[in-house]
């Protein structure tokens, strides 16, 4: 969604489970690293590229009631179940991402996390075993989960009939849409809150917002959000962000990974 960085070796789309086990085979015969991209919305790749194979679960995209496939696209779940008057992601709404970054990253804000509403997690691993994992299991943390290298293929969520449900994801949007830049090229938080603070509010304090490497810019609407006006490298990102990270008076940690 930063609109940089180089191409990948290899770019896999696998169309079943089956099809995601015989690519980890292939891959570990030949001794090539995997990654695995969901819509790319946390991420920031590098300009030379990333070695190896870039697996997308693009073709894994069913939805059986609460049983989501991996590929399936997050905004899209969180608007049709809160239309469906079903309580639990209606405060996620407008986070881009498929399932199965949303899990990965634990995607959320200040209204809740993804974890609150997931029921179970299927992951495959590299030898490509299938497990079901419990929500315990999953580990997860702020922005973060235990999963390591396995990979979700689907998930199951628990959410119940609620009032209000359509008016509630209808505010935190609106929320959303006025305090961060959504149209623009970005990758959402570019730092995680540090213990007790905001990054946000750290960066604007700093006098930060507007300054500028090459075609990037700090947003001018919220302060942790690095854009991409257009032509801007990763290189340009990366020195804005060192910039950054010199210039705050606490240590900020990179939300976006950097591939
Ligand atoms: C405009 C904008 C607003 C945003 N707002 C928010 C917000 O409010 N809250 C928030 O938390 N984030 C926000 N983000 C960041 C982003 O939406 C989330 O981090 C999201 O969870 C990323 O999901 P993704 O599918 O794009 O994952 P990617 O960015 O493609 O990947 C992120 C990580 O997840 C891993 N991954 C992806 N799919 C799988 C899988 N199937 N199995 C295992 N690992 C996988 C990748 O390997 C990588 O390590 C925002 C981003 C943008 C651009």
């Amino acid at each position: 969604t930063m609109k940089v960085g180089g191409p990948a070796d290899f770019f896999v789309e696998p169309r079943s489970p089956e099809d995601l086990a015989a690519t980890f085979r292939a891959a570990r015969e030949c001794d090539v690293p995997v990654r695995i991209l969901g819509s790319g919305a946390n991420l920031l790749i590098r300009d030379e590229g990333v070695r190896g194979a870039v697996v997308r679960l693009t073709h894994l995209k069913r939805r059986e009631g609460l049983h989501v496939d991996a590929g399936y696209n997050f905004a899209r779940l969180v608007h049709e179940t809160a239309a469906e008057g079903l309580c639990g992601l209606e405060c996620l709404a407008g986070i881009p991402a498929q399932v199965g970054g949303a899990i990965r990253m634990n995607a959320g804000g200040r209204h809740g996390e993804t974890a609150a509403a997931v029921k179970y997690v299927d992951v495959m691993t590299p030898d490509g075993e299938l497990r079901r994992l419990s929500r315990e299991e999953v580990g997860f943390r702020y922005r973060g989960t235990a999963l390591g290298d396995a990979v979700v293929v689907a998930a199951g969520f628990d959410l119940r009939p609620g009032e209000g449900i359509r008016e509630r994801y209808e505010e935190v949007l609106t929320q959303k849409k006025y305090s961060q830049p959504l149209g623009t090229h970005n990758a959402g938080c570019m730092f995680k809150n540090p213990p007790g603070g905001h990054a946000g509010r750290i960066i604007d304090q700093c006098g930060l917002k507007g300054m500028r490497v090459g075609n990037a810019h700090v947003s001018e609407r919220h302060a942790n959000f690095i854009e991409n006006d257009g032509g801007a490298t990763a290189a340009d990102i990366l020195l804005l962000v060192e910039q950054i990270q010199s210039r705050a008076p606490v240590p900020l940690e990179l939300e976006v990974l950097v591939w």
